[in-house]
């Protein structure tokens, strides 16, 4: 007899993993939204300096993280959350929150975690649809409160489609909420976002103890590898509660030593978001030059329609041209995975990667 699991095991999707991981060396992976740097050598000698310490446990309470965020933001260290990544946050706030009969509110397409919150507690979740931009519409999300919704995620920038809404709209939003519902804003990719201060939405907490911001070391930090994410929070509560849920040693010795060192280098990352949006402009030319023109990114990716051929369908025509870019070394995700079927979506990679990318999807285009 087979083992008997419980019914969210049924509900949970399968993460897709790129398939990039058996493949050789000088494979381009754009498919991850990864920073194509290695991370700052301080970093790692940080992480190297505490590797002779790993016979302890971990500081469970992440005291000099907690302690250097709070410096850095101005935000006090009991409002903020550390997580084994910012996903780890995110699901366990799922857990804190939601349960049968509770609903929570997303975008769609959006983070292809954000499923597995209602999956994985029995909650009902509610997909509001992106605007004709690609942009989450805040009118539609706030229409879908009711009084059963405990949690409403908001991706600025969004991940698939590379998009940001005005934190003004954001603020608007808020007062529209009620205080009883928590408001995760998921800014993962806030440092790449140019028309905004990625600081100007800690403002937001002091007004709104039911917000969240959710942020991640994974992207403009390079250690994706290592999994730290953080969020900063409205309130004590939404800490404690994320906490009871999950085991005590959630962030490992070194992804806390690796997220201290790094916050040291703010000019090495505005360097990195320098050269992202270097890629951003030379992708944007490159796919304009195919007649492509990709939705407005204030990411570290690009999200665009192919040029589906007339008489062929979105999804075969997509599938076929991510593994051919594939079988040829370029990594990319398919559209149909993440809900636009006929879309890609591109991270940026260093500029012979992105060249390269170019080179074979004209090839293939023509
Ligand atoms: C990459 C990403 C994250 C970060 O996940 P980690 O668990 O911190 O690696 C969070 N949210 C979104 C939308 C992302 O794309």
């Amino acid at each position: 007899m087979a083992i008997e699991f419980s019914a969210a095991v049924s509900r949970i999707p399968v993460y897709p993993a790129a398939a990039a991981y058996a493949l050789p060396e000088d494979v381009a992976l754009l498919a991850s939204n990864e920073s194509p740097e290695p991370p700052i050598p301080a970093v790692v000698a940080a992480v190297q300096a505490i590797l002779t310490g790993v016979n302890r446990y971990p500081d469970p309470t992440n005291s000099k993280l907690r302690g250097a965020l709070s410096d850095r933001y101005g935000v006090p260290a009991s409002r903020i959350a550390i997580g084994n990544g910012s996903c780890d946050i995110l699901l366990a706030a799922g857990e804190a929150l939601l349960e049968p009969g509770a609903e929570v509110v997303y975008a769609w397409p959006s983070f292809s975690v954000y499923p597995h919150l209602a999956a994985a507690t029995g909650a009902t979740a509610i997909q509001v649809p992106l605007n004709d931009r690609h942009e989450h519409d805040l009118d539609a999300m706030a229409a879908e409160i009711t009084a059963a919704t405990r949690l409403v995620v908001v991706c600025n920038p969004n991940n698939p489609t590379s998009t940001a809404i005005p934190l003004a709209d954001v603020a608007a939003f808020l007062e529209r909420v009620p205080p009883r519902v928590c408001v995760m804003l998921d800014e993962a990719y806030c440092e790449y976002n140019t028309l905004e201060d990625p600081d100007a939405s800690l403002d937001l907490l002091a007004k709104h103890p039911n917000l969240v911001l959710l942020r991640t070391f994974s992207k403009v930090y390079g250690l994706c590898g290592l999994r730290v994410g953080y969020a900063l929070c409205g309130s004590d509560a939404f800490v404690t509660a994320v906490n009871q849920v999950r085991q005590p040693f959630f962030c490992n010795a070194a992804a806390q030593a690796a997220a201290v060192e790094a916050l040291k280098h703010g000019d090495a990352v505005a360097q990195r978001v320098e050269r992202a949006v270097v890629a951003r402009l030379e992708l944007e030319d490159g796919l304009d030059a195919l007649g492509i023109t990709p939705a407005e990114s204030q990411a570290n990716f690009a999200w665009f329609d192919l040029p589906v051929p007339e008489g062929e369908e979105p999804t075969p025509f997509e599938s076929s041209i991510v593994r051919t870019l594939g079988e040829r070394g370029v990594q990319v995700r398919s559209g149909t995975a993440l809900g636009r079927p006929g879309a890609l979506r591109v991270s940026y990679g260093t500029a012979a990667q992105n060249e390269r990318f170019l080179r074979e999807l004209r090839d293939l285009l023509q």
